[in-house]
């Protein structure tokens, strides 16, 4: 995607200002004559920001204004050790606030809507941010944070909620809730904005089903202000980035190199305006692709898909990126397939073999299911691999996020 003019005079009037002054980029940079970049091509050449960059300099190594200018911190979810955090200044706050109520409008919310907020508030971005952007549009806020279904259900039937911000995972849990109590008809719900993380269509389908509301899925990342960076539209093709607080460019996560428009990879990101802590081509591990064309809604702002995996999900076999949100919409399309797989690479005779074993519904006839899966996965994903039908219940379960994928190449 081509940088545009604006981005890249804020990125180059960034790059001097950090690079003029005492803090986390003046370090990173070192060496980097930031005259020399004139083009986009010399901005796509600076270094990659890494989270654990980013956790070295724990507390506040990424403050890049004079403390009193910094008004909140946030910080994200520390589960390997070391948490991350950002510093955020009175402006950051408020273009924050300014991109999430766009966000809301995208989704046709306006200040007639209630809004009940159920991610949690803290350190983490999740509710505030929520909160800042409906109170920005000036919609009513029911701050709820997570927890409590029987308080949940009484305040969105007396407060008659009509949007619900929630994670795929909660929503789906209000909405059982919901039809168990056969409350259903007392719900005013018409739309939901869920945080993006990956969910399949089924799951989407049975949220909107049961809650009879029409989703969208917001995406965003505490280091990167937080959600509210950009939203799928009523279309449903992608989300809508608003890049005019960030430029992003999609990357192959092996080799870091620039992939072309449609192909999927890295979303890398580096912020325009933000001035607590800005970053420069921030590696998000989150894997997406940029949607060409324009959207029928209109909004001319530039799409990526919604969030299809983690790069730490994602192989490389035979020169083709793979990820389990891709074998899963691939098995979707076979009839008698179940979800379940494994997915093993093993390297046996100076070459990668790949083996897909899949349970298979038991009216399925197994020789048949095997020239279907893998004629599926030739045409959907590009290369051949052997299949191997197995019983439903053969594959193993887990209670937390499954290993379907096994690389016993190295
Ligand atoms: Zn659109």
């Amino acid at each position: 995607m081509k940088m545009k003019e604006e981005q890249f005079r804020l990125i180059k009037q960034q790059l001097k200002k950090l690079t003029s002054q005492d803090c986390f980029y003046k370090r990173k940079l070192e060496g980097i004559d930031v005259d020399s970049i004139q083009s986009q091509e010399d901005f796509e050449k600076l270094p990659f920001t890494w989270k654990g960059d980013l956790r070295e300099a724990y507390p506040l190594g990424l403050m890049a204004v004079p403390e009193e200018e910094i008004v909140r911190i946030h910080s994200s979810s520390g589960t390997t050790g070391t948490p991350v955090i950002i510093p955020y200044t009175r402006q950051d706050v408020e273009d924050w606030a300014e991109m999430f109520a766009r966000c809301y409008k995208t989704a046709g919310i306006t200040d007639l809507d209630r809004i009940h907020i159920t991610p949690g508030y803290g350190l983490w971005t999740a509710g505030i941010g929520f909160q800042n952007g409906a109170e920005k549009l000036g919609a009513m806020v029911i701050p709820m944070g997570p927890g409590n279904t029987d308080k949940q259900l009484r305040m969105m039937v007396d407060m008659k909620s009509t949007v619900l911000c929630a994670t795929s995972s909660y929503a789906l849990l209000l909405a059982e809730e919901i039809a168990k109590r056969g409350i259903g008809d007392q719900i005013c719900l018409k739309k939901g904005v869920i945080g993006s993380e990956r969910w399949g269509e089924k799951m989407r389908k049975r949220i909107a089903d049961e809650l009879g509301v029409k989703l969208y899925d917001i995406y965003g990342l505490t280091e990167v202000y937080g959600p509210g960076i950009g939203i799928s539209c009523d279309y449903e093709c992608g989300m809508h980035m608003w890049d005019d607080f960030v430029y992003f460019e999609i990357v192959d996560p092996k080799t870091g190199e620039i992939l072309p428009d449609g192909e999927v990879g890295e979303l890398v990101i580096t912020t325009l305006k933000k001035q607590g802590a800005p970053l420069i081509r921030y590696r998000t591990h989150d894997l997406t692709r940029i949607i060409t064309g324009d959207c029928p809604c209109g909004d001319p702002h530039p799409r990526i898909d919604t969030i299809l995996g983690r790069t730490d999900d994602m192989v490389k076999v035979k020169g083709v990126n793979i990820f389990p949100s891709q074998i899963e919409e691939m098995l979707s399309g076979v009839d008698g397939a179940s979800s379940e797989y494994q997915f093993m690479i093993d390297h046996m005779y100076g070459k990668d073999i790949c083996t897909l074993f899949v349970e298979i519904n038991a009216d399925a006839n197994a020789y048949n299911m095997e020239a279907a899966i893998q004629s599926a996965f030739k045409s959907k994903i590009g290369i051949t691999v052997n299949v191997k039908p197995v019983a439903i219940g053969d594959l193993p379960r887990s209670e937390k996020k499954s290993t379907r994928v096994f690389d016993n190449r190295y």
